[in-house]
């Protein structure tokens, strides 16, 4: 393309809400071939609520949830947020937590009242020896309905299993129709549950997924999806998308995400839905045609 219709096709995309930091990304993003999405906060809104606590058998439910709640005080994580949000809406005391840690990727503890609260996903239980068989069922059926089991461990004991539910933005379906339209592969990265990732993936038919995936596992897994010559562009938010974004063919992040992957990605999507990257491959196919 020249220099002027790279100009021009920049222009018509920042008046579509799609940023286009440098002219080589309108030039290679028309030979996308898979485009590859983060899931929380890209797929969806980023703004999960609990849905479910059940407690193991010696346990009060108020006590557990309030003491899980002390901990996620603490974590910046979204599910966090979650938690304390339905402990404080069943207007329960929340302690302060001490010598607080965040494990990225695993889940969180730290002490209150004098023991030690454990919450996160069944890889961290797994880390700590703590046996989650007796939720095995409950969990598998919350991730059928797209729900993140989370556990909570008292003093090294299962004390209760927690779902997070994590809404599709409601762009999200249409995005993928218009990708798959255009004859594109479709693929989630996502650290969250493998049963909860392809729950969601089958609600929108996303061809692969790629899940469990840890904090900085996400360059590795476009690496992997780059393999045998594909062209890969990646969607994400997050602190942690931003190697994954530089190393895709082509970065782009969204707009109400985070500075970091803001600053790694080739294209931002001001508005923050999904169909800005549709909008985005068509503008770089019709722009690379127009010179022809
Ligand atoms: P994602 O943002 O895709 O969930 P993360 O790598 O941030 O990926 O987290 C992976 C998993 O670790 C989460 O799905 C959750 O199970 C667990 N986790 C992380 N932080 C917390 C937390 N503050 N409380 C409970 N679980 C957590
Ligand atoms: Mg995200």
């Amino acid at each position: 393309a020249t220099p002027t219709s790279i100009m021009v096709g920049v222009g018509r995309a920042a008046e579509l809400g799609v940023l286009f930091r440098n002219g080589e990304a309108l030039q290679s993003l028309k030979s996308t071939q898979v485009v590859a999405l983060d899931k929380t906060g890209t797929l969806t809104a980023g703004k999960p609520v609990m849905t479910d606590l059940e407690i193991a058998k010696g346990f009060d439910r108020a006590q557990v949830l309030a003491m899980v709640a002390a901990v996620e005080t603490q974590s910046e994580h979204p599910v966090a947020a979650a938690i304390v949000a339905a402990a404080e809406g069943e207007g329960l005391p929340i302690d302060a937590a001490q010598a607080f840690d965040a494990i990225p990727g695993f889940g969180v503890t730290a002490l209150v009242a004098g023991r030690r609260v454990a919450v996160g996903a069944d890889r961290y239980m797994a880390q700590l020896g703590v046996e989650v068989q007796a939720f095995a069922e409950t969990a598998v059926r919350m991730g059928g309905m797209a729900k993140t089991p989370l556990y909570a461990a008292i003093d090294g004991r299962l004390a209760a299993i927690i779902a997070v539910s994590d809404p599709i933005k409601p762009s999200t379906p249409q995005a993928i129709r218009a990708l798959h339209e255009m004859g594109l592969k479709v693929a989630m990265i996502t650290g969250d549950n493998r049963r909860t990732a392809q729950a969601i993936a089958d609600q929108l038919g996303i061809d692969e997924v790629v899940a469990e995936v840890l904090p900085d596992g996400k360059v590795e897994a476009v690496k992997r999806l780059r393999q045998g010559g594909r062209a890969v562009a990646f969607v994400g938010d997050g602190i942690n998308d931003a190697p994954a974004l530089a190393e895709a063919d082509v970065g782009l992040a969204i707009g109400t995400g985070t500075d970091v992957a803001i600053e790694s990605a080739d294209v931002v999507l001001m508005s923050g839905d999904l169909l800005g990257v549709s909008n985005a491959i068509a503008l770089s196919k019709a722009t690379i045609a127009n010179i022809r």
